[in-house]
């Protein structure tokens, strides 16, 4: 079952030429085309399904710092801060709203991890509040129990998934960017070694400068022009209840379950960090490198079955460009939910949040969840393409930061100050054998 989604309609030609290409209208995308297009560049989104389809309109909506890795911190300040700017800027409506994130445990372990991470927060001016066993109680009273202790982030918030990257692609159109609904990226151009065109299923569009934001489906891209982008997808499967329960949290994290209000007043029911591995020729090929990260979270992921076969995003095969290609084929990446965790997810909340018992379940379906080996995006030039740009492998983060993902993206490709400092992101690091330690959270 597709996640709820707003449809936004895109006619229009595709234009021929463009000063910017962004491809794939994921949150990462439509920002990047928004910062790009406010330059007064002239800027073409196109998107092989439908704008904000695949994992952004499938996630929680958590825009978060608290328990962000050190690496992806400044970005995630920075993108709390965008987000409510671009309401101001586009009277644009993401949902976004600084309700604060609410994190309850009775693991001392857990409890100690989150105090340590309070600390480090604090050298970057990140507010945190650690709740004793008597606040967390209380902050917690919808669930009736007395808690050990727990976190509040009060400057963090949650967006709407369903209509965030919509409401962007609006300001994009706006702005006088033009963007293209079932219009897949095959490949792109070179001339003298510098990228001079992306072609598209409907024709080629010359420029000297495009990104590749292109989630799930970056890596086997990077492929056809032979570079090496480790990537491996996660199947989370999670449900949404209908609107009536009164008395909750906006945003409760707890081991067991964590529950988000929806814009429609229902709640997003998940269990944090609880996956599915289908196996991928993309992820046998890089299973050394994912080894690190997948035995650090062995007891959450389990095996999966032959759907990420069929669905075609990790394939190794190269195909041509004067041909229908997998994205063509597979216009919205929607993985079957698996259903054991559907059920268990649900009643776990039911146990936990017994306002719940009113609610019934309006949706339930899946989302890949592109990782990197280390657990940090990639963005940054492919240096062996100049002017050929990647932003992908969020690793289960991107929505929060997904601004300021697009804000860097944009600074780069127009040679200007960079939001943040973007080295941790460099995708060269993957040339390397050796790169930095897998992010905790
Ligand atoms: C269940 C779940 C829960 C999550 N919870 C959170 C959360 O609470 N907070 C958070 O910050 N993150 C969360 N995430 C992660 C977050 O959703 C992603 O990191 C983020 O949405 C990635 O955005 P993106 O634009 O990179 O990719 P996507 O949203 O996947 O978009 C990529 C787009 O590119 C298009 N595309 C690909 N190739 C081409 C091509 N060749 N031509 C044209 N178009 C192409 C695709 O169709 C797709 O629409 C969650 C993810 C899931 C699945």
């Amino acid at each position: 079952m597709p996640a709820p989604l707003q449809q936004i309609e895109t006619p229009g030609e595709l234009p021929q030429s463009a000063d910017a290409v962004v491809i794939g209208g994921g949150i990462v995308g439509v920002f990047a085309a928004y910062y790009l297009a406010r330059r007064g560049m002239q800027v073409v989104l196109v998107e092989k399904g439908r704008i904000g389809a695949e994992q952004s309109s499938r996630n929680w909506g958590w825009c978060r710092q608290q328990n962000r890795d050190a690496r992806e911190l400044p970005m995630a300040t920075r993108s709390l801060d965008l987000w409510e700017r671009f309401a101001v800027d586009t009277s644009e409506d993401t949902g976004f709203r600084r309700c604060g994130l609410l994190y309850l445990s009775n693991d001392e372990a857990e409890l100690a991890s989150w105090a340590r991470w309070r600390d480090f927060a604090k050298t970057a001016g990140v507010t945190t509040h650690i709740l004793d066993s008597a606040e967390a109680s209380e902050r917690g009273r919808a669930t009736g129990r007395t808690w050990k202790g727990g976190v509040f982030s009060p400057t963090d918030g949650t967006a709407d998934p369903p209509r965030a990257a919509p409401s962007v692609a609006r300001a994009i159109l706006k702005l006088g960017g033009s963007v293209h609904q079932n219009c897949a990226a095959r490949g792109i151009e070179t001339e003298g070694g510098r990228l001079s065109g992306v072609i598209t299923e409907n024709g080629t569009i010359r420029t000297k400068l495009a990104v590749l934001a292109g989630g799930a489906w970056a890596s086997s891209f990077c492929h056809q022009f032979g570079f090496r982008f480790p990537q491996a997808s996660i199947r989370s499967s999670i449900l949404s209840v209908s609107p009536s329960a009164e008395g909750l949290p906006d945003a409760l994290h707890t081991a067991r379950i964590s529950a988000t209000r929806r814009g429609d007043g229902g709640y997003t029911l998940a269990i944090s960090g609880r996956g599915r591995l289908d196996v991928t020729p993309q992820q046998l090929r890089f299973s050394s490198q994912f080894l690190p990260m997948f035995l650090k979270r062995w007891r959450s992921l389990g095996p999966g079955g032959l759907q990420g076969m069929r669905s075609g995003h990790e394939t190794l095969r190269h195909w041509r460009l004067d041909q229908p290609t997998p994205m063509e084929r597979m216009r919205i990446l929607d993985p079957v939910p698996d259903q054991a965790t559907i059920r268990l997810t649900h009643a776990r909340a039911l146990e936990l949040l017994p306002a719940l018992r009113q609610t019934r379940i309006s949706a339930a379906w899946a989302g890949y969840i592109d990782s990197t080996p280390d657990g940090v995006p990639a963005i940054g030039e492919i240096h062996s393409v100049p002017g050929f740009f990647l932003a992908a492998g969020f690793s289960g983060h991107g929505f929060g930061i997904g601004p300021g993902a697009g804000h860097l993206v944009a600074d780069l490709m127009t040679g200007s100050e960079p939001i943040v400092d973007p080295k941790s992101y460099d995708p060269r690091r993957f040339e390397a054998s050796v790169w930095g330690k897998v992010a905790d959270f």
